[in-house]
């Protein structure tokens, strides 16, 4: 079997042609009891992971930003031997809520072979992304829809959840 190779304009078709039923499914599991919910996501977070290789796909840095916390900011300047001001001239802004945010998509950290070169110190907010396996995961049920249009492993975890809600 090949692999599939991922890019944002497939991404966001595969979501628009599922938006109406993947909508309506984080409706419903959204009404599940939150332990069992996180419990439930936890699982199949897990099972998509197995399946699917980020390295073939790379879309959440190319298309979208992470917030940077302080110490996301004072690590990668580290890593980079900049000052942790000038990594912030460089790379980043402040959006509406006031985070910083990268500049520019794609993140400039993602080299050509989609690999991260700061990866090892990278913001918090990417080692998280896309957030499924998260504790109270019934608060991130808009996020999650939002993820659909981005992250092919959302789009997964969604169609497998089909049919275990059934
Ligand atoms: S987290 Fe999602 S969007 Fe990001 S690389 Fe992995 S599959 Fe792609
Ligand atoms: S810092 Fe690394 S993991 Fe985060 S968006 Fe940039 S390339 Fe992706």
């Amino acid at each position: 079997m090949s692999t599939p190779v991922y890019n944002p304009t497939t991404i966001r078709d595969a979501a628009n042609l599922r938006k109406k039923q993947n909508r309506a499914l984080l409706n419903q599991i959204a009404r599940k009891p939150p332990a069992q919910l996180d419990n439930m996501m936890q699982e199949l977070h897990e099972d998509t992971f197995a399946e699917l290789d980020c390295l073939t796909c790379a879309n959440c840095c190319r298309t979208t930003s992470p917030i940077f916390q302080s110490k996301d900011i004072d690590r990668i300047a580290k890593r980079l031997r900049i000052r942790p001001v000038q990594l912030i001239e460089n790379y980043l802004r402040i959006d509406e809520d006031g985070d910083y945010v990268l500049k520019s998509s794609p993140c400039p950290f993602l080299q050509s072979d989609n690999r991260c070169e700061v990866y090892d110190d990278r913001p918090t907010a990417c080692r998280t992304y896309p957030h499924t396996d998260r504790k109270k995961f019934h608060q991130l049920i808009e996020l999650t829809y939002k993820n659909t249009f981005v992250c092919p492993a959302v789009q997964k975890m969604l169609v497998k959840l089909e049919f275990i809600v059934k």
